[in-house]
């Protein structure tokens, strides 16, 4: 399903909040870090998508978003873009410091961006553009999804975990585990939150978020993408962004 850019110049989006930054007009004059252009040209992506080309201004000045854009609106690119541009700027962190008797060899993770998803298929075709994107760079992405082998996502996100795809039961699994730390998270995303909802993940969801060593929103730069906006939903916003832009992408009438 590939996107048809002529029907989106005629599709409305709207950006209501505080001090709303204009969108990007184009991949080549948002000033991305060059690896990350490469990436997306590799990918063959020309023309960003309008959920991308706010998402991505967005990102530079570091506001939370509340987005609503239908299926096949290149969300996925809307969360990846700004965050790899952020994290390939940066560089790698400081290793921190490893917990347990081993200080040498921590078996646990400590990701710096976390992305939530509804299910195994949606993590996995996520995961599958993380990979595409963050190509030749330091950031390494992995993916935990439930119903398959504990031990086999165990050993891979040992081999590194930058930016991890996750959906809740599994990551609240590995939590437990003491297997993952969410200490060093500045990135959070919520994919399909009503989805999440309808799926009875909310518990789940709250549990990551409002773990004690979860940077606090003024602390971690959050993104929520949901199809509708009931009450629990406007709940979730409410609890986990800060001043945040509510962009509406062709909802109007579709
Ligand atoms: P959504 O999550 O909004 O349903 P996706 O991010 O999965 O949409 O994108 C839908 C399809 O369009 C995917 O195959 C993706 O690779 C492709 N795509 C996304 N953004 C672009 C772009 N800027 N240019 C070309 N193809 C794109
Ligand atoms: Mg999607």
């Amino acid at each position: 399903t590939g996107i048809n850019f002529e029907k989106y110049d005629d599709i409305p989006v709207e950006a209501t909040g505080n001090d709303v930054p204009k969108p990007i007009i184009s991949f080549d004059e948002a000033d991305l870090e060059p690896l990350l252009l490469e990436n997306i040209k590799l990918s063959g992506y020309t023309v960003p998508t309008p959920v991308q080309k706010w998402s991505i201004s967005f990102g530079r000045a570091g506001r939370d978003m509340m987005a609503s854009a239908q299926t096949g609106s290149g969300k996925t690119g809307g969360f990846l873009f700004p965050i790899l541009d952020e994290l390939f700027s940066a560089g790698p962190a400081e290793a921190p410091a490893a917990d347990g008797r081993n200080p040498h060899r921590s078996r646990k993770a400590y990701p710096v961006a976390l992305i939530l998803s509804p299910t195994r298929e949606l993590t996995s075709q996520i995961f599958d553009e993380a990979r595409k994107f963050c190509y030749r760079s330091w950031v390494r992405p992995a993916v935990v999804y439930g119903g398959a082998d504990i031990g086999q996502q165990l050993r891979q996100i040992e081999r590194g975990c930058d930016l991890l795809v996750a959906t809740p039961g599994r990551l609240v699994d590995m939590i437990e585990r003491s297997r993952i730390s969410l200490q060093n998270i500045r990135y959070l995303v919520l994919d399909e939150a009503d989805r999440m909802l309808d799926m009875g993940f909310e518990p789940q969801i709250r549990r990551i978020v409002e773990q004690e060593d979860m940077p606090g929103t003024m602390d971690r730069h959050t993104l929520m993408f949901s199809a509708t906006f009931p009450r629990d939903i406007q709940m979730l916003a409410r609890d986990f962004l800060k001043d945040y832009i509510f962009l509406s992408v062709g909802r109007v009438g579709s």
